[in-house]
């Protein structure tokens, strides 16, 4: 009975397996070593979206068997055509708190050791309750049978994507890129499969959604929970940089946030490989646009990685301010960049600003560096060595830590 309920969600969804030749062959192969999902499992999962409460669960666990979402970042089950395997060395770049995460995670992953290779069909996954949709589908929270492992599903409409005038090249795009990247701080893709009619994007779950989500409900961020975010975007845009990836389009609707209050830079559809010689493409939210990306008349439109520099000011003025430095008319809005014109309201610290100040700078190659990003008085003031906004969160709602009140703003 609750299995046939399952069964019906799937059908509604309409996200049958076209892959699974239907006897059970291709299936076999991923059952070998299997703790298969029993029927009760099934139906405890059907009964109450008990799937989410696994995700959640595994989330939180580090030193037993269960795997974890960013545990994953170490899970590389083959790789289907198209995909290539990223470097399977430590991420550069990332916060020591990160890494360490990282560390304890890959210890803890019985994925890791995995050495058989898989090709991904949808009759390996159970699928859970919808994540939400996107302009070319939909995200749903699943489960690798084989493994348990939680993720997220992303399935686009072929049809859709080949009418959308340029998106097929830019789903390519994000996934090649997106496939080679391995960071605490950036929504790992695992891998990709399709069928005649979708195209499957098997991504990390981010068990805390979409940070704008939280920007809108807090209106603005406490000073020291903007710094350890910008910290984190900086760890990651250092990576992505250090690996000639220019995201272009870094706002907060982009970045979702880790069960442990980390944020994932995701949506690499606008991304690059740098130096970009591309013809000129208007992407992004106009708010989050550089200058030297609007400017009239620049037909070659040569642009770096500081793109993204411009783009991470934006970032920490809307974080603290609750809404972007150059809002305004469409006209004006571009006007305003062009110009560097902006204000930072007095509630913000002067240290801030300073950063602001900084990144928010005309001239691409005056902008502050990456390196010297994470060194700011600013970052350093607020960025505990290893510590993360969730357990600030966690703490300031719980009993009070007279070593966090110290450094906390509010
Ligand atoms: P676009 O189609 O322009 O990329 P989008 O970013 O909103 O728009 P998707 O990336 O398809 O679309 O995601 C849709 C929504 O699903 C997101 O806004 C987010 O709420 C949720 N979501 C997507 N990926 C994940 C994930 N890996 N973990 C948790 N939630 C996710
Ligand atoms: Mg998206």
């Amino acid at each position: 009975m609750a299995t046939r309920t399952l069964e019906s969600r799937f059908e509604r969804m309409s996200v049958n397996d076209e892959n699974d030749p239907g006897d059970g062959s291709k299936y076999q192969k991923t059952k070998l070593s299997i703790s298969t999902v029993t029927a009760s499992q099934l139906s405890q999962n059907a009964r109450g979206g008990n799937l989410l409460k696994i995700a959640l669960q595994n989330q939180n666990t580090t030193s037993t068997v269960v795997t974890v979402p960013s545990q994953a970042a170490q899970w590389r089950p083959n790789v289907p055509s198209g995909i290539n395997s990223p470097p399977r060395k430590p991420v550069p770049g990332s916060s020591r708190g990160s890494e360490e995460l990282a560390r304890v995670e890959r210890k803890s992953n019985p994925m890791y050791e995995q050495p058989a290779p898989k090709k991904f069909h949808l009759g390996m996954f159970e699928i859970g309750r919808p994540l939400g949709k996107g302009k070319f589908g939909r995200v749903y929270l699943a489960r690798e049978r084989s493994s348990g492992f939680v993720c997220a599903l992303k399935v686009l409409h072929k049809n859709e994507i080949q009418h959308g005038g340029g998106v097929e090249r830019q789903v390519r795009r994000e996934i090649e890129i997106q496939s080679n990247l391995r960071h605490p701080n950036i929504l790992q893709l695992y891998g990709h499969f399709h069928d005649s009619k979708r195209i499957f994007l098997i991504l990390e779950f981010a068990g805390k959604g979409e940070l704008y989500k939280h920007l809108r409900r807090e209106s603005k961020f406490p000073e020291w929970k903007a710094a350890q975010y910008i910290a984190q975007m900086a760890a990651a845009l250092k990576y992505l940089h250090k690996k000639h990836v220019i995201h272009r389009d870094i706002k907060p609707e982009n970045i979702l946030v880790g069960i442990h209050g980390e944020i994932k830079i995701s949506d690499f559809g606008w991304s690059v490989h740098a130096p970009n010689n591309r013809r000129k493409t208007m992407c992004g939210t106009l708010d989050y646009l550089p200058p030297e990306m609007i400017k009239p008349g620049s037909h070659d439109n040569y642009y770096t990685d500081k793109v993204d520099l411009w783009s991470l000011g934006v970032l920490t003025y809307e974080f603290l301010v609750g809404e972007a430095p150059f809002e305004d008319t469409p006209v004006m809005t571009q006007r305003r960049i062009a110009r560097g014109e902006m204000t930072v309201p007095n509630f913000v610290s002067p240290e801030a600003k300073d950063l602001i100040k900084r990144l928010l700078v005309l001239d691409p190659e005056k902008r502050i560096p990456l390196d010297q990003v994470q060194k700011h008085p600013w970052i350093i003031k607020h960025c505990v060595k290893g510590e993360r906004a969730s357990v600030r969160d966690s703490k300031s709602t719980g009993s009070k830590s007279s070593a966090m009140s110290t450094d906390r703003d509010e």
